[in-house]
């Protein structure tokens, strides 16, 4: 399908001019920077952050694209990529105008993400085995839908969501899909950046919250036509990504078998946990995962969850999410405490 980046934004933000930062007007390394009111002395901190941080991150963008296999223009970072979803809402829909299509049980930050921007959402449920109802998507579009968000592996029901699927509504949607693979190193499935070039319509989001076990840094990745990245670019606030984690991240960079081996480590926990999990009686359903949780479904959701507060296991209760009754979601822990859990079921369970 021909798609028009240009139709689909926000008229405002054609003509608008952005912020034109310190980092900006100037990107020469060395100098006397006396343009952005910094402190000079240096910061109350023993390392010193007193400066800005680059606004377009260039050499961790360098990095990243490298391990990514996709070029730098066609790669934003945001501040978790909860930003890039933000900033796809401000920059495609207009408020009480124009739709997002969201695809229940899924992420919440989607639906909370459009009522903060006030855009109305259609929202299409998932088949009963969380597939895609392709065609009921296509009869609740209308051309006001902008954005359609498919979950893959989808949270919280942990499950991949048919690859020719996606692609099939890539191809029909006249606005743009956004694949989140927050969970796609757990999947052992090729991420969909490599549709990139087919599908100017597509957008693929990343985080460095879950494999890559640096939830706490808020780094997200948004990967895309340069066009829709240069968009994302303008609206985003100018320094987005803090200077620490550029360099927290960029250091990490250097050596990705940590990654690695933790997320091999998370699937053979994933499997331990499944088979003990299935030998419990309060058990009902364990939903096939491509994740680092696992959704189960229990006698009773919300005593259950109660009695695990109560030996202060939090897991998540997803109990009154669409198509998740008696639900539980569960994030694969280590060894001892997957062990710490199951004993309390155990215990609950008599
Ligand atoms: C955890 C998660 C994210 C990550 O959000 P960050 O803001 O990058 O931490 C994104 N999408 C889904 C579906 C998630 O579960």
């Amino acid at each position: 399908m021909e798609i028009d980046i240009n139709t689909l934004l926000r008229p405002h933000l054609v003509v608008l001019k952005p912020y034109s930062s310190a980092r900006d007007e100037y990107t020469g390394k060395s100098g006397v920077f006396l343009d952005a009111n910094e402190n000079p002395y240096g910061s109350i901190t023993t390392e010193n952050f007193n400066r800005y941080p680059d606004p377009y991150q260039l050499a961790l963008k360098e990095r990243i694209s490298a391990i990514k296999g996709v070029h730098s223009d066609q790669l934003f970072l945001g501040n978790g990529s909860d930003e890039a979803i933000d900033l796809l809402f401000r920059a495609f829909c207009r408020p009480g105008v124009d739709q997002a299509i969201l695809l229940p049980p899924t992420y919440g930050m989607y639906e909370v993400s459009a009522a903060i921007n006030d855009v109305e959402t259609i929202k299409v449920p998932l088949t009963l085995n969380f597939q895609l109802d392709t065609n009921a998507i296509l009869e609740w579009m209308t051309p006001t839908s902008k954005l359609l968000f498919i979950c893959s592996p989808n949270n919280p029901s942990g499950n991949n969501i048919h690859r020719e699927d996606i692609l099939s509504l890539i191809a029909q949607f006249p606005g743009l899909v956004i694949v989140d693979e927050a969970y796609i190193d757990f999947s052992g499935e090729p991420s969909f950046t490599t549709e990139l070039q087919n599908y100017p319509n597509l957008i693929v989001i990343q985080t460095f919250s879950k494999a890559w076990g640096l939830a706490s840094l808020r780094l997200g990745m948004a990967f895309a036509s340069p066009e829709i990245i240069g968009i994302l670019n303008k609206i985003k606030p100018p320094y987005n990504i803090s200077g620490l984690t550029q360099q927290k991240v960029l250091e990490a960079l250097g050596d990705i078998s940590p990654m690695e081996r933790m997320t091999r480590d998370i699937l053979q926990e994933r499997k331990f946990l499944e088979q003990e999990l299935a030998s419990l009686s309060l058990v009902e359903k364990i939903y096939p995962s491509n994740a680092n949780f696992l959704l189960i479904k229990v006698k009773a959701a919300k005593k259950t969850y109660d009695d695990l507060v109560h030996e202060k296991i939090i897991v998540r209760d997803r109990s009154k999410v669409l198509l998740c009754d008696e639900c539980l979601r569960i994030t694969v822990g280590t060894r001892a405490e997957n062990e710490t859990l199951l004993r309390a079921l155990k215990k609950i369970n008599r």
